[in-house]
């Protein structure tokens, strides 16, 4: 059977489990990918570029893309805007693509909510949660007040992982990499219930 459409995989897991390096270290063995660029109002940090890690906007510019439902999904996040463009991400699921969010879980609720059926999840996350504060002291990216605000959070995160469909605990980078290749690769071989019924009509016409 042919795959005609996209699907999609959220990864959602506290800020210091690791996503980012995860996606970096597989996005070349998975195939034909977009990894979807969202659009925040909090503050760049170091190293970060517009465009690249996110779209960097202003509250007043955020509302006005909410007000012209230019997002599939958005949250507060830390006490900043954070939302998925709707656009891009249907264009790269008509190419056939394999869509990635790195979303909260929120936002994961979402886009379950509007596309289950082409939609595989995985909570991301560290060992313990002594290793996620080491590992947002060690990033020293963020003031103590956000780094305490992260840990708050993922304490509430870790509490939905029934949400989603696979849990991957990064303690070695190597490891948790070769996990979620699998589980992307599977994901991508989810077939949305449209395609199903076409394929089940088919092969019944086929006595
Ligand atoms: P950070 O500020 O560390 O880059 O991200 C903070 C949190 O916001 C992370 O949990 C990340 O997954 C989440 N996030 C990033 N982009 C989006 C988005 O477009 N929508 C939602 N709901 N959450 C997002």
């Amino acid at each position: 059977m042919n795959r005609s459409s996209g699907a999609i995989l959220v990864l959602s897991g506290p800020s210091g489990a690791g996503k980012s390096s995860l996606i970096a270290k597989i996005i070349d063995q998975i195939g034909p990918t977009y990894f979807s660029i969202s659009t925040t109002t909090r503050p760049m940090r170091e190293g970060e570029i517009d465009g690249v890690h996110y779209h960097f906007v202003s509250v007043e510019e955020f509302k006005r893309e909410i007000d012209e439902e230019m997002f599939l999904e958005y949250a507060v996040v830390h006490g900043n805007y954070y939302g998925t463009s709707l656009g891009a991400v249907k264009k790269a699921l008509k190419e056939g693509k394999l869509v990635i969010f790195d979303i909260d879980v929120q936002g994961h609720d979402a886009v379950q909510n509007r596309l289950s059926d082409i939609t595989t999840s995985v909570f991301i996350t560290t060992p313990t949660l002594e290793e996620l504060k080491r590992r947002l002291h060690s990033r020293s990216t963020d003031s103590e007040e956000v780094i305490a605000k992260r840990v708050e959070m993922a304490k509430r995160e870790v509490q939905r992982i029934s949400e989603y469909d696979f849990l991957v605990v990064n303690d070695q980078l190597d490891d948790a990499a070769e996990v979620l290749v699998s589980i992307a690769k599977a994901a991508r071989m989810k077939i949305p219930t449209l395609q199903i019924n076409e394929f089940v009509q088919l092969w019944e016409a086929n006595a």
